[in-house]
């Protein structure tokens, strides 16, 4: 039986993914009693968070993250300072699409509103700025210069670091089992019961089997991400030089493609699919479960026809997983019945580079202090009309 531990904090945050551990980081540095509890021992790779690398930008169609990134930067440029440790390397980064795509259009004028520097590059112009990426069907491009590569797990082991450092506490290995709604809420785990004065569950994948109890079921898709790594013909040819890249490709696949330079592994370019096969995240790496690789094959395409210093098949293949909401647009909002339960949810697959102000929002939230940004596009209730029955 799960034994009682005494002390009230101000907030218990379930999960130590990335969104966790800056929501905790944001309490323990505003000086308030925080407990991180995640059911894994860390560093742990079942969930979405960890690898060397992920891609950070402010080029984005919506108006809304642009305007988050600007503070993420700065949140990004201080967790730096503070750590001493370098998490972001500028490698700019390069929105490919076809001439006509509105997407295109969209992100320079959103680009162009919050006064960020980017350039738009004919097909011409590409293929001599970057000579390694071969334009099959006549692409154009935007480029951000301030895009680049977050070092994602040096970010998670910081953040749990510094949460420590400033009287934040993080219980790993305990898996939160129960949660008693009320004012304290109660939150049982395998090992112990703990209180708080509110509750913040950023569980990545696992959100709905912690909001199945509590009377709620968010919109979400999980889905099994494979990551794949593609070696270099030509030892160091997708280095320093070799931008991030965010494409779209209609005639190939139906959503987008990113790649990134070597990192992880030398002379292995990672390039995946942002999308994949819907799963559940305790079995994503279940052997009996089928695997459809149709994904894998059509980036076997898209590196044959635009990357050829690239060998055409993957060398590694690793999985994480995604957590998308319907219009992949975030969810951070209270639980519709329980005030101080705040959920971080369904980070469609581009999380990592906005968690310095999400964990901020979550954390004024449940603080109930001014809202720094305006929710509107986060909120449960926009899922109402396809969900009612459930909440
Ligand atoms: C392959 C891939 C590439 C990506 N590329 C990018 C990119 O380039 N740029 C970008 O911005 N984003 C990117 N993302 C998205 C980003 O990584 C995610 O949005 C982000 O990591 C989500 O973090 P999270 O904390 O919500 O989830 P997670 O990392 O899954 O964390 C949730 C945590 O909750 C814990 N947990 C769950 N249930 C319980 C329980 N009952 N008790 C205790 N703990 C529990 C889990 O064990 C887990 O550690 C990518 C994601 C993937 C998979």
């Amino acid at each position: 039986m799960a034994t009682t531990h005494r002390e009230l904090y101000d907030a218990i945050v379930v999960g130590a993914g990335i969104q966790g551990c800056f929501t905790a980081y944001h309490f323990a540095k505003n000086k308030r009693k925080v407990l991180l509890l995640e059911q894994f021992f860390l560093p742990h790779s079942r969930g979405s968070s960890h690898g060397q690398s992920r891609i950070i930008r402010r080029a984005y169609p919506e108006n809304f993250y642009t305007k988050m990134m600007e503070e993420c930067y700065q949140i990004w440029a201080q967790l730096e300072n503070e750590s001493g440790t370098k998490l972001y390397r500028q490698a700019g980064l390069l929105i490919l699409g076809r001439k006509e795509e509105a997407e295109l259009r969209v992100i320079q004028d959103n680009l162009s509103k919050h006064g960020v520097e980017h350039k738009f590059f004919n097909t011409e112009e590409l293929k001599r700025y970057f000579s390694n990426i071969q334009l099959s069907r006549g692409e154009v491009g935007v480029w951000e210069s301030s895009g680049g590569v977050l070092f994602a797990d040096k970010a998670l082991r910081v953040l749990q670091d510094l949460i420590r450092q400033l009287g934040g506490v993080i219980h790993d290995g305990e898996k939160v089992a129960e949660i008693k709604p009320g004012f304290p809420v109660t939150v049982t785990t395998t090992i112990r019961t703990y209180q708080a004065k509110s509750l913040i569950i950023t569980a990545g994948p696992w959100t709905n089997q912690l909001l199945l109890p509590l009377g709620i079921q968010l919109p979400l898709q999980t889905l099994r991400i494979n990551v794949c790594y593609w070696k270099e013909k030509v030892p160091g040819s997708f280095g320093e030089n070799f931008p991030c890249f965010v494409g779209s490709f209609p005639h190939l696949a139906p959503h987008h493609i990113y790649g990134l330079p070597s990192r992880e592994y030398s002379g292995l370019v990672k390039v995946c699919y942002h999308h994949g096969n819907k799963a559940d995240p305790d079995e994503r790496d279940c052997p009996s479960a089928s695997p459809d690789l149709a994904d894998v094959q059509l980036l076997r395409s898209f590196v044959r026809d635009y990357l050829p210093g690239l060998q055409p098949e993957p060398s590694i293949m690793e999985r994480c997983m995604y957590t998308t909401s319907p219009d992949e647009n975030f969810i951070l909002d209270r639980h519709p019945k329980h005030n101080n339960i705040i959920i971080g949810a369904g980070f469609s697959g581009h999380g990592f580079k906005l968690s310095p102000v999400v964990g901020k929002i979550l954390y004024e939230l449940s603080m109930e202090s001014t809202l720094s940004y305006d929710l509107t596009p986060f909120q449960i209730r926009r899922f109402q009309p396809l969900d009612k029955a459930s909440l």
